[in-house]
C-alpha cells in the first residue's frame, strides 16, 4: 500500500504549485505530514485544510517543504498514473485463468483494486484489502464500493475464491458499512457451487444489511458464471445452461419484484441480462431495473435500455438517416436475437437494409456468446463468411459494424492507471491485437464501432459517409462512442 510519494508530471502555469516552486519531475512526498499514496489520496489530503503543507522531492534527491494557501482546492498539478493492484486470489471461475494462450501480456494480469471499484464500478472480492485499506476507504469516503460477495457462507466462499483466509466476507463488508460506506454487491452464480440454499443465505444476509441513508447494501446482483473453452488444469465448474437459466429466471423474477416492493419500489435484487438471454426469454420491462440503472456496467439492464432507446429512436425523424443503408451488424450470439428484432423494425419503418450476423467465438470457444469477448479474427471470419455467402462482391455491404464492447479490454476504462507499467486502456484494438483500421483494411469497406445505441451508430456511419474517418470527424465519432481516439485511419 505504501508508496514513496507520487510523481508530478505537469504543473499548470500560474498555479499555486508553480508559485511554490514545484516543477514537473518532482515527487509529492507528503501533504500536511501525511505520505501521499496515489491520486485519490492526493485529492483527499489536499482538500482537508485551507493552508496546506507540502514536502517535495527533487529528481536530484534533494527535498524541500512548502506551504500554500489553497483554500481546500487542488494545487494545479497532474500526477503520474497509479499502478493497478494485482490480485492474488484463485477464483474457480476467474476469467484470466481461462484465457487462451498467445494474447498480449497485459490481458493475463489480474487486477483487483478498490480504487477502481470506487472510480469505475469494478467489482472487487476485497481479498487484497487489509484492515488498513478498509480504514482508508472509510476515511476518504470512497463510497460506493462494489464487492463480489459470491457467497456469504464461509465454506462456499473459500471454494469460490480459492483462498482459505477469505471465507468471512461479511466481516469486511460490515467494516465498510459501519464506516458509512455504501456497497453494491454481486454474486457470480455457478450450479452446485453457490446456488440453492447458499444463494438464499447470501440474499438474506445482504438484505439484512440494506439500510436507508449512508452505510447500507444498495443492491445485490446475480450473474451466471462464464466459462470459456480453455479450462485445462482448472477445477471442474458446472456451466449455466439454458435449462438452469430458465429455472433461475422462473424462481427469481418474482423475488426481484418482492424485494423491490419491500424497498420502496426500488429494485434491490438484480438479475443480469445474461440469465434471460441464456434462457431464451424476453428481458423484463423497465420497472424490473433500478431507477438509476444500478449495475448497468455489470450487464444488468443493458438489453432493456437498448430496446427502450431503440423504440424511441425508430419513431424519431433522425431514424431516416438509416434509409437505404446496407449495413452488416456483427455481434455475439446472445445479443443477436435482440438486435435482429430491432434491425427488422428499423428496416420496416425507414427502408434500411440492416442485417445482423452472430459471430462465433473461435478464440474463447462456443460457450462464450457475449459481444464484448469477440476477437478481431472472429469478427473478420464472420464478415468474410457473410461476404462469401452473398456472392463474394467487394461492395456486398456499405459498412460493417463491430461491437464497441469488443474494442475494450476486460479491465475497462482506467485511464488513470497502469498495470505493471502497461497502459490498461487500449482502445481501437481487439483482444487479439487486431486493430479496427486493420480489420477495415482487410474487409475493404468502412468498419465502424457500434456505439451504445442506434443514434451513436448512425453518427459513426455518417462520419464514414463523409470519408472523414480521419481527424475531427473520427474524433467526434469516437467521443460519441465513449472511446479514446486511437492512432490511424479507418477507411480502407
Ligand atoms: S478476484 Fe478477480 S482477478 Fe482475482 S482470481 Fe478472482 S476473478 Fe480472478
Amino acid at each position: 500500500m505504501a508508496q514513496k510519494g507520487v510523481q508530478i508530471i505537469a504543473v499548470e502555469p500560474g498555479s499555486l504549485a508553480e508559485e511554490a516552486g514545484i516543477r514537473p519531475g518532482d515527487t509529492l512526498l507528503a501533504i500536511n505530514g501525511e505520505p501521499v499514496l496515489d491520486q485519490l489520496n492526493y485529492q483527499f489530503l489536499v482538500t482537508q485544510r485551507d493552508e496546506t503543507g507540502l514536502r517535495i522531492l527533487r529528481p536530484d534527491g534533494s527535498a524541500f517543504e512548502a506551504s500554500v494557501e489553497n483554500g481546500g482546492e487542488g494545487l494545479g498539478v497532474d500526477l503520474a498514473q497509479d499502478e493497478v493492484k494485482v490480485c492474488k486470489q484463485n477464483c474457480v471461475f476467474c476469467f484470466v485463468h481461462q484465457m487462451p494462450k498467445g494474447f498480449r501480456k497485459s490481458l493475463y494480469l489480474k487486477d483487483e483494486d478498490v480504487r477502481l471499484s470506487f472510480l469505475y464500478g469494478h467489482f472487487t472480492t476485497l481479498s487484497s484489502s487489509d484492515d488498513a485499506e478498509l480504514d482508508r476507504i472509510v476515511r476518504e469516503r470512497l463510497s460506493p464500493i462494489h464487492v463480489s460477495v459470491h457467497a456469504t457462507d464461509p465454506v462456499a466462499r473459500v471454494k469460490v475464491v480459492g483462498n482459505p483466509r477469505e471465507g468471512h466476507i461479511l466481516r469486511k463488508v460490515d467494516r465498510l458499512l459501519e464506516g458509512g460506506i455504501d456497497v453494491h454487491t454481486q454474486a457470480v452464480v455457478a450450479p452446485g457451487l453457490n446456488d440453492g440454499a447458499i444463494w438464499q443465505q447470501t440474499v438474506d444476509d445482504l438484505w439484512a444489511r440494506r439500510k436507508a441513508g449512508r452505510g447500507g447494501v444498495l443492491s445485490l446482483s446475480c450473474v451466471p458464471v462464464g466459462l470459456t473453452g480453455h479450462r485445462e488444469n482448472l477445477p471442474a465448474v458446472a456451466d449455466v445452461d439454458s435449462a438452469f437459466a430458465r429455472d433461475w429466471v422462473a424462481r427469481w423474477t418474482p423475488e426481484v419484484r418482492k424485494y423491490a416492493k419491500a424497498n420502496d419500489g426500488e429494485p434491490w435484487l438484480l438479475l443480469a441480462d445474461e440469465w434471460f438471454t441464456r434462457a431464451g426469454v424476453e428481458v423484463p420491462g423497465r420497472a424490473f431495473y433500478s431507477r438509476s440503472w444500478a449495475q448497468l456496467e455489470n450487464g444488468v439492464g443493458l438489453v432493456r435500455r437498448f430496446l427502450e432507446h431503440s423504440r424511441r429512436f425508430i419513431k424519431s425523424p433522425r431514424a431516416r438517416g438509416f434509409m437505404g443503408r446496407r449495413v452488416l451488424l456483427l455481434t455475439g450470439a446472445s445479443f443477436a436475437p435482440v438486435l435482429s428484432r430491432v434491425a427488422a423494425e428499423l428496416n420496416r419503418q425507414v427502408g434500411s437494409h440492416l442485417r445482423v450476423v452472430p459471430a462465433r467465438n473461435f478464440s474463447f470457444g462456443d460457450s462464450v456468446t457475449v459481444a464484448g469477448l469477440l476477437c478481431g479474427e472472429d469478427l473478420k471470419y464472420a464478415a468474410h463468411a457473410d461476404r462469401d455467402q452473398k456472392g463474394g462482391r467487394a461492395d456486398w455491404v456499405d459498412a460493417v459494424v463491430v461491437p464497441s464492447a469488443s474494442l475494450r479490454t476486460h479491465t475497462g476504462p482506467t485511464d488513470q492507471y497502469t498495470l505493471r507499467g502497461q497502459v490498461v486502456r487500449e482502445e481501437g484494438t481487439f483482444l487479439d491485437d487486431l486493430t479496427l483500421p486493420g480489420l477495415a483494411a482487410d474487409l475493404g469497406v468502412p468498419t465502424v464501432p457500434s456505439g451504445a445505441n442506434l443514434s451513436h451508430l448512425l453518427d459513426h456511419l455518417e462520419a464514414a459517409d463523409r470519408g472523414a474517418f480521419r481527424g475531427g470527424a473520427l474524433a467526434s465519432a469516437f467521443h460519441t462512442a465513449g472511446l479514446n481516439l486511437p492512432q490511424g485511419a479507418y477507411n480502407p
